[in-house]
């Protein structure tokens, strides 16, 4: 059984990615934090694809927690293997830098930049040994460009794209691709709270992008079709470039 582990698979963009590489065959992993009702709904969602999935509930952020979870599941399912990770967990916690607290700066960068560590670290060896894997790393413009009031984001997403393009270089003669995605404004409950009408304005296609836009270019880069793709930052930003 080819499997994908999607990380933050619950909700929003992983969501979408969950059920896009359902279509394209895989057997899903879900990851999520704590929202079982959205991961069983995205679970759901694979099954209607006509494939298969399995629920796998640990904080990214916590080294512990992934080894005894994602950890325990490679040692039980030693036949099975994961060809593509895709590290779309992730939080906000905005605020200038001025009023940021050192909690604000730690969970951030935790959950996206250790976070991309402990699982990559779990899931690697066995592609290495395969000689084949995809890994997607879900980063955002604000990784790029810097966007004020995100100085603890901006650097936990910048931090995410320089590891992408030196495991890159690592992997790659190993059949391993690794690369990145930085979308611009996604509806998804993480920008449920901004204001779209303003903020769409600045967008030159004037909306904000949808999860399954996103999806979609996941499951290309996880696809065999992308094998010389690698060490790359794809936007998906509607032209909202840096
Ligand atoms: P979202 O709707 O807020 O969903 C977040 C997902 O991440 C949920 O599935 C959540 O699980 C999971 N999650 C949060 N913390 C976690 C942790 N510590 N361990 C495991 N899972 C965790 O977010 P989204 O908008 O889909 O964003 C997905 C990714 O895209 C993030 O990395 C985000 O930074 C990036 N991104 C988003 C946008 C955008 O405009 N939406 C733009 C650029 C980049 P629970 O359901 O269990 O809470």
């Amino acid at each position: 059984m080819k499997c994908a582990l999607v990380t933050g698979g619950s909700r929003g963009i992983g969501r979408a990615v969950c059920t896009r590489l359902a279509e394209a065959g895989y057997h899903i992993l879900i990851n999520y934090k704590g929202n079982e009702a959205a991961a069983q709904e995205t679970l759901e969602a694979v099954k209607a694809k006509g494939s298969t999935g399995e629920l796998l509930q640990f904080n990214v952020g916590d080294a512990a927690e992934v080894q005894q979870v994602l950890g325990s599941w490679l040692e039980n399912n030693k036949e099975q293997q994961i060809e593509v990770l895709v590290n779309n967990a992730g939080i906000r916690e905005d605020s200038l830098m001025f009023w940021m607290n050192e909690a604000q700066w730690t969970n951030v960068l935790n959950i996206s930049l250790n976070g991309f560590y402990h699982v990559t670290k779990q899931v690697l060896n066995q592609m290495l040994l395969k000689r084949y894997g995809r890994i997607i790393n879900m980063v955002s413009l604000s990784g790029i460009k810097g966007l004020p009031g995100q100085t603890n984001y901006s650097a936990a997403k910048a931090g995410v794209i320089g590891a992408t393009k030196a495991l890159a270089q690592e992997v790659a003669k190993r059949g391993v691709t690794v690369n990145a995605i930085a979308p611009g404004f996604i509806k998804t409950d993480m920008t449920a709270e901004l204001n779209e009408k303003e903020l769409a304005a600045q967008v030159p296609m004037n909306r904000f992008g949808t999860p399954e836009e996103v999806a979609e270019a996941v499951a290309f880069l996880a696809s065999k079709a992308a094998g010389y793709i690698t060490g790359e930052v794809l936007n998906i930003n509607g032209g909202l470039h840096t």
